[in-house]
């Protein structure tokens, strides 16, 4: 899933990038003899034991072990995946990357993470309007304030049969692009309707915030209308978004994009299931 990039551009990028004076905007770095040194951003120290190596493009901690080169740096201390950080540091070192952008698959994915994008709008907006009372009170029920849900940009999709399909269709957006998501289906008479119904929406995002899938918990009926038990049947608690090629299930952590910085600054991580 990783695009493969040449070693020549690899090199090319590490040959006009000076590690040392690339670290300096992260760590203090004093020279001494060949080498540069200052107090490691991976591990808590009072004596440097952090090691720069300028010639050779490379750093290692002698204190936890971490080493490396330029790529390996910007992607522990930003947290960010291996092609970002050489996106980045192509852009900084005036390298392109022909290959990336004349790849098919990236377009690809790019046009179906705006669509994802565009549906996250969609169930912002009905959570915060008139439509979305039923699933506001029920995120009150279970404690959660409106900033969180803002920071998570929770959502709701009404029970109508097309309010988001018909909005893509409004904003010019590919519906078969949001078919292959799983944000709709199409009938047999060719007509798009949503998959998602009445349910809480938790868009899932990768590693760098971008929307790859949803999640929808099913709310409350209204006591007036209970579901027949065929219906109940149909309507599963959690319905979540199809694999697809932005989305493999086992390879998403949800919360870690939002919780990465915090990860970092402490040190610490905790995982829970469910
Ligand atoms: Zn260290």
């Amino acid at each position: 899933m990783a695009e493969r990039i040449p070693d020549a551009i690899l090199a090319e990028i590490r040959a006009r990038i000076s590690i040392a004076e690339f670290i300096s905007a992260y760590v203090a770095l004093r020279k001494t003899g060949r080498n540069y040194v200052g107090l490691c951003p991976f591990h808590s120290e009072h004596t440097p034991s952090f090691s720069v190596n300028d010639e050779g493009g490379f750093f290692h901690c002698f204190g936890c072990g971490v080493g490396g080169n330029v790529f390996t740096f910007l992607t522990r201390i930003e947290g960010i995946s291996f092609p970002e950080a050489v996106r980045r540091l192509a852009a900084r070192a005036g390298v392109s990357l022909p290959q990336a952008e004349q790849d098919p698959r990236a377009q690809e994915r790019a046009r179906l993470h705006k669509l994802n994008a565009l549906a996250t709008a969609y169930f912002q907006r009905c959570l915060w309007g008139n439509a979305g009372q039923v699933a506001r009170q029920y995120l009150a029920g279970r404690g959660l304030g409106k900033e969180i849900a803002q920071q998570f940009r929770l959502g709701f999709a009404p029970s109508w049969n097309s309010g988001l399909a018909r909005f893509l269709a409004e904003q010019g957006a590919d519906l078969e692009g949001a078919a292959a998501l799983g944000l709709v289906g199409k009938r047999a008479d060719g007509q798009y309707y949503d998959k998602f119904r009445h349910r809480l929406m938790f868009p899932i995002t990768d590693s760098m915030g971008r929307i790859v899938a949803f999640g929808g918990r099913l709310l409350p009926m209204a006591q007036e209308s209970p579901p027949t038990a065929g219906q109940a049947r149909a309507l599963p608690k959690y319905l979540n978004s199809p694999e697809s090629i932005l989305y493999k299930k086992g390879s998403v952590l949800y919360g870690l994009f939002q919780a990465k910085d915090a990860v970092r600054r402490s040190g610490r991580v905790l995982v829970v299931e469910g």
